[in-house]
């Protein structure tokens, strides 16, 4: 539909989008943990029939309220403090009230959000396939980061991003559609599998729902014949990650990482590359 206009209009209108939206992945990644479990604990103390909490014991917090404020000092941001990326650099990474330090992850979320949407124009132009492909690659690193922080992965991101996958085969590869629910389908299973036996031998837990739900999804998004595909990168990168990250940071040592972030960067190195990958992987199957 915009696919006339020129790469000099879209590529930095992508990379504009892309760092608005990462401002705002920030503040999801931020409070959807804690909005999350305020709902679980009122619907525990819904089963057990305990009254529940009033507002004044438990700060009432949305995606939209309150606005954005310093961690350290309190003081709401200003709109012109609060610009991704410029407001950062404006300010020099501290708080115009406080002078307190900010945490460089929230420009370097918002650059990864940027340079997420610019990759998926580059490759794809401006369509409504990538308007879609778009908004799985921020689906993934919202999840990511809060598999990151927390150790979970919402629901509320991985079934939709499912959804999301499936609508996108029958719009523009309904020829895919089948492989694509296939794909959903196995995706789960064959991590819900691996979780058993591995649970029947150790005894441990090696994952958790949210990455069969998460893999279940990128399923949807790829078709299943990229299932062993996705495992592969997914494990080969979380174990070159995991080798350095436990040799540089003795703290971590023998300590789990969460998979999802890795199953993420799988996702998008085939939502990204996906086509050339499958032309690979098809010679080498095919000789
Ligand atoms: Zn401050």
């Amino acid at each position: 539909m915009y696919s006339d206009l020129p790469s000099v209009i879209t590529w930095p209108l992508a990379a504009t989008f892309g760092l608005i939206v990462g401002s705002f992945i920030n503040v999801v990644v931020a409070r959807l943990p804690g909005m999350l479990m305020m709902q679980w604990r009122r619907e525990a103390r819904e089963a057990l029939a305990l009254p529940q909490e009033t507002d004044s014991d438990l700060p009432r917090v949305t995606l939209t309220t309150p606005r954005s404020r310093c961690p350290s000092c309190a003081t709401p941001i200003a709109w012109h403090d609060n610009i991704p990326l410029l407001g950062y650099l404006k300010r020099r990474g501290r708080c115009a009230h406080c002078s307190e330090p900010i945490s460089i992850q929230y420009p370097l979320i918002e650059l990864a959000s940027g340079a997420l949407m610019l990759a998926v124009v580059m490759l794809n132009g401006l369509n409504g396939a990538s308007v879609l492909l778009g908004i799985a690659c921020l689906m993934l690193l919202t999840l990511a980061l809060i598999d990151l922080r927390t150790q979970l992965l919402p629901d509320i991101l991985t079934l939709p991003l499912l959804w999301l996958g499936l609508i996108y085969q029958l719009l523009f590869q309904p020829w895919l559609l089948e492989s694509a629910v296939l794909g959903a389908v196995l995706g789960y299973l064959v991590l819900w599998g691996f979780y058993w036996v591995f649970k029947l031998i150790t005894s441990k837990e090696g994952m958790g729902y949210g990455d069969f739900k998460l893999l279940a999804a990128l399923g949807a998004w790829t078709g299943w014949e990229m299932l062993p595909l996705l495992l592969i990168l997914s494990a080969g990168v979380g174990a070159v990650i995991g080798i350095i990250v436990q040799a540089s940071i003795p703290k971590l040592r023998g300590q789990a990482l969460p998979f999802g972030p890795f199953l993420a960067m799988a996702g998008w190195i085939m939502l990204l590359f996906g086509g050339y990958l499958m032309r690979f992987y098809q010679s080498l199957l095919l000789g």
